[in-house]
């Protein structure tokens, strides 16, 4: 994988963000296979499509592409608050691709998939509306909080300059579809007790381990007030999906 852009034919694009849109996406188009079914190219689609800016021509997923300068960080900025709500309660998201690519050198650095079914309304922050002054006046923007995906769906296929295996890709994609929940209470759920199993700082924990997670899954829920059996029926779940092993009463394993 080439991880250096291409500038040619470039200088008929005279704005920044129309110049860097240009690069990053036919740097996608040359060169990432889909990391859904390893297809060797995923398609540019027309510009201007409300829904995806890539598709893939063998299994049809579709991808939006995001991409910033510098580190990719904890969040990124997107469009309008509302329609990214509507998107993901309605479960019309595509696979996010995030780009981080270093300005001077126009290369590569880190490109990272959220596949669609991660998406959860708390991961969207609404911006302060526009100013009085600003053409799009009041217009409320959004920014996608990449530190509150689990890590189960922050799938890195660039990794500081360095692309990641593809068959590694491959599998933590088909790994990530296990977890595919399409409605949308129940993922919230589901991916909150996967972080609190993530925090918790060994592959073997107790029940009360979790537990301890109870405030901040209330805070989470606040019209909840079974917090203790919605734990243990998530743990269930992940256990079903093969990503915990029950060893003992009350005792888990993780399996990732
Ligand atoms: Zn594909």
């Amino acid at each position: 994988m080439d991880l250096q852009m291409q500038v040619d034919g470039i200088d008929a694009y005279h704005s920044t963000t129309q110049r860097i849109r240009v690069l990053t996406e036919t740097w996608i188009g040359k060169n990432l296979y889909c990391p859904r079914c390893g297809n060797a190219k995923i398609t540019h689609l027309q510009n201007n499509r409300p829904v995806a800016d890539f598709y893939c021509e063998n299994c049809k997923n579709e991808f939006e592409l995001k991409s910033k300068s510098g580190a990719l960080g904890e969040k990124v900025n997107d469009g309008a608050y509302d329609t990214m709500i509507d998107r993901i309660t309605s479960n019309q998201n595509p696979d996010f691709l995030f780009m981080g690519y270093e300005k001077q050198s126009l290369t590569v650095k880190n490109l990272v998939i959220v596949p669609k079914h991660f998406f959860v309304p708390s991961m969207i922050e609404k911006r302060k509306p526009l100013s009085a002054t600003a053409r799009r006046s009041g217009w409320v923007g959004c920014n996608i909080l990449l530190n509150a995906v689990p890590k189960q769906g922050f799938i890195k296929i660039i990794e500081n300059g360095c692309a990641v295996d593809k068959e590694k890709v491959l599998l933590q994609m088909s790994q990530s579809s296990d977890l595919e929940v399409l409605d949308i209470s129940a993922r919230g759920w589901l991916f909150d007790v996967l972080e609190c199993v993530n925090l918790i700082p060994k592959q073997e924990f107790s029940l009360d381990d979790i537990y301890r997670y109870e405030s901040l899954l209330s805070a989470k829920h606040p019209y909840n007030h079974n917090v203790k059996p919605k734990i243990r029926q998530q743990l269930q779940y992940l256990r079903d999906k093969g990503f915990l092993d029950f060893t003992q009463r009350g005792k888990y394993r993780k399996i990732y």
